[in-house]
């Protein structure tokens, strides 16, 4: 006889992906049967959301008895109390009892953690043989992100604050963060912020970047990480400046992690992790440089193998993991 089925739902700022496995077969691949995606529905309150995903769910669950919901959500929510503080890019998604929503719509246990938490949890359990621990989860997006699993465990300390890395100081006095702090480490090194660093460059000095500004069509506002990348790759000046500068920022926030929890492994995942060794190979030297009192080049830094799907993925081991 088949086990009952699981519940995975990511909820992200434009999209919300759901996915469906049978328990006992999810905990031994940890992959999904099925998985849809569709656009956050209009005007994208909790009372028009959580309907949809009730609905969607039922319709992938095909009549099969639901045991467990997981959900990942972006932003401060509270792990224990299954709340969400506050997810800016939906409205009315502040102070949310999401957990018991959900709980209560499908009828069964639900759970819920951040998406960096939860990517951490999928690249862990899934891409990691053999369990190296602590282990340490970046993503690089538009944000920065992050998950410290140490024996096993998602590190989620008070407030469910652990493995908010993106706000770690790395340039004191620098501009300010939506957070109130000024330098964060994702305010320096974001994809979005890395973009509006070129930008900035190329407004300030017009007889520059004559190559990135090809790239663009000559409209300096297209400029995304991508393009520094593909600057990068080509030697171009400024996108060589940015992207450096990107990583130097990244190490001296990684290498504050090394000292703290001394990682076994370093997954980085996120947009700018597909750049692959242009981002690792560099990463690793200026690591090198921040990091003596640990032998750093023991620590095995990788990017991250699970791709978009690694929330929803990790919203199923969290949920299968607990029961
Ligand atoms: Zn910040």
């Amino acid at each position: 006889m088949s086990s009952g089925k699981i519940l995975a739902v990511d909820i992200g700022g434009t999209k919300i992906a759901l996915g469906v496995a049978g328990r006992e077969e999810f905990r031994r691949t940890g992959k999904l049967d099925v998985v849809e995606k569709f656009p956050v529905p209009e005007p994208r309150t909790p009372d028009e959301v959580v309907p949809v995903i009730f609905e969607v769910g039922q319709r992938l669950l095909q009549g099969a008895e639901l045991e467990v919901v997981g959900i990942s959500i972006g932003g401060p929510l509270d792990h224990e109390r299954g709340l969400v503080i506050n997810f800016p890019h939906l409205p009315g998604w502040k102070n949310l009892p999401l957990v018991s929503i959900l709980a209560d719509t499908f009828g069964v246990p639900a759970q819920l953690d951040n998406d960096a938490n939860l990517g951490a949890l999928a690249e862990y359990w899934w891409r990691n043989r053999e369990k190296q621990d602590p282990f340490l989860y970046l993503t690089l997006s538009t944000g920065i992100g992050g998950g410290v699993i140490v024996d096993g465990k998602l590190l989620h300390g008070l407030a469910s604050g652990g493995g908010e890395v993106g706000h770690i100081t790395v340039q004191t006095d620098g501009p300010l963060c939506d957070c109130g702090n000024r330098g964060c480490l994702e305010r320096m090194a974001s994809g979005t912020n890395i973009a509006r660093r070129a930008r900035e460059i190329l407004t300030t000095y017009p007889e520059k970047g004559k190559r990135l500004r090809e790239l663009v069509g000559g409209n300096v506002e297209q400029i995304r990480a991508e393009t520094i990348l593909t600057g990068y790759k080509e030697g171009e000046e400024v996108a060589t400046e940015v992207w450096l500068e990107m990583i130097r920022y990244i190490a001296i926030g990684l290498g504050t992690l090394i000292h703290v929890i001394s990682p076994e492994r370093i997954v980085l995942g996120g947009g700018v992790s597909l750049a692959g060794d242009d981002l690792l190979i560099p990463l690793r030297r200026k690591l090198r440089e921040h990091v003596h009192y640990i032998p750093v080049d023991q620590v095995d830094i990788r990017v991250a193998s699970l791709g978009h799907d690694s929330a929803l993925i990790g919203a199923a081991t969290m949920v299968v993991e607990s029961l």
